[in-house]
């Protein structure tokens, strides 16, 4: 997709809705918080599915009360000011007391949850009386192999009423790319942006992203929203080397609290540069350059280039966000 095309998909978010929750709007803080390993589904793409992780990183999950876990994001509140959670699983919105946690996570820091919205309806008001639209969002996750259809699309129709902005993401698992054309057009009826993630991993015997056909990416490349999904997940190429903002102006913390500089970090085998239960936790003073080869979670949002060149275009969409929230804020009140 070109810089044309990723700024039409990304103008879908911005206007009327909030565009906190997207990296090309926020120039503060963000963290990814794998919530827990505890899912529902077993969907055939899941990086734990296909690897067979599940048992292994249930044994490194902490099932806390809600206090334990905010009295961490009050420091990080403490010392960075409200900075944004993107919350991971496993399945956020089935974690044991998901409903208070969230409510209390999201009263200092901004919180986008990406969920298989299998949650009954009933829970999703309720939470969504609990938390207004300019305090979380929800990353709507069609997992088509577990979800229905309907009852999906109900859902997602039921945030939007509520004055919330989800969006809707599909992975382009290859028996998958047949649907996406009729998925991408029934949610832009509904005026909701659909994207879709790059598959890693093997599908009858071929390795992806790098056994996509042309044409397959041409597809793909009308559903990735940004120029650097395609350039870095989908083309792969290489990240070694260029001076990264993960680590400083991001990390991504583990269901036990250690913080890794980002996925790949993970990955990687490098050890965690910290833990958010050490009251001492700090992120790193300054951007550092890549040691990897490949970012494949994501994250190169972060790389310095692009991070600084998109500052100006932030600075005015988080302002205007803000504004928004403090104004309906002011007028519940
Ligand atoms: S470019 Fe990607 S893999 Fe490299 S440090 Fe940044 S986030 Fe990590």
């Amino acid at each position: 997709m070109s810089e044309t095309g990723a700024g039409s998909a990304l103008s879908q978010t911005r206007g009327s809705l909030w565009p906190w929750w997207s990296n090309e709007a926020w120039d503060r803080t963000s963290f990814t918080w794998d919530l827990w390993y505890g899912c529902n589904y077993r969907c055939s793409y899941c990086w734990w599915e296909m690897g067979d992780l599940w048992a292994d990183l249930a044994k490194k999950h902490l099932i806390l009360p809600p206090e334990k876990w905010l009295t961490c994001w009050d420091r990080i509140y403490d010392r960075y000011g409200t900075v944004r959670v993107d919350v991971l699983g496993g399945e956020p919105m089935r974690y044991p007391s998901w409903k208070e946690l969230f409510e209390g996570l999201s009263r200092r820091h901004l919180v986008s949850i990406t969920t298989n919205l299998s949650i009954s309806m009933a829970d999703l008001r309720d939470i969504t009386d609990k938390i207004s639209p300019e305090r979380i969002h929800f990353a709507a996750s069609y997992h088509p192999q577990f979800a229905k259809w309907e009852d999906f699309v109900e859902k997602v129709g039921f945030l939007k009423s509520r004055g919330y902005a989800p969006h809707v993401l599909v992975v382009a698992w290859p028996p998958l790319l047949g649907d996406l054309s009729r998925w991408s057009e029934a949610f832009k009826k509904m005026d909701v942006p659909f994207t879709t993630s790059v598959f890693q991993g093997k599908h009858e015997g071929r390795e992806y992203p790098d056994s996509y056909t042309n044409e397959q990416k041409a597809l793909l490349g009308l559903t990735i929203p940004v120029a650097e999904e395609q350039r870095y997940r989908l083309e792969r190429e290489s990240t070694r080397g260029k001076l990264c903002g993960a680590g400083h102006v991001y990390a991504n913390i583990k269901a036990n609290g250690d913080v890794y500089r980002c996925g790949q970090d993970c990955l990687g085998g490098a050890k965690p540069f910290g833990n958010i239960f050490d009251a001492n936790f700090g992120l790193h003073e300054s951007p550092e350059p890549c040691p990897y080869q490949h970012c494949s979670c994501g994250e190169f949002a972060f790389l310095w280039e692009d991070w600084s060149r998109k500052k100006g275009r932030r600075e005015l969409a988080v302002a205007d966000s803000l504004r928004r929230g403090a104004a309906r804020e002011a007028g519940r009140g």
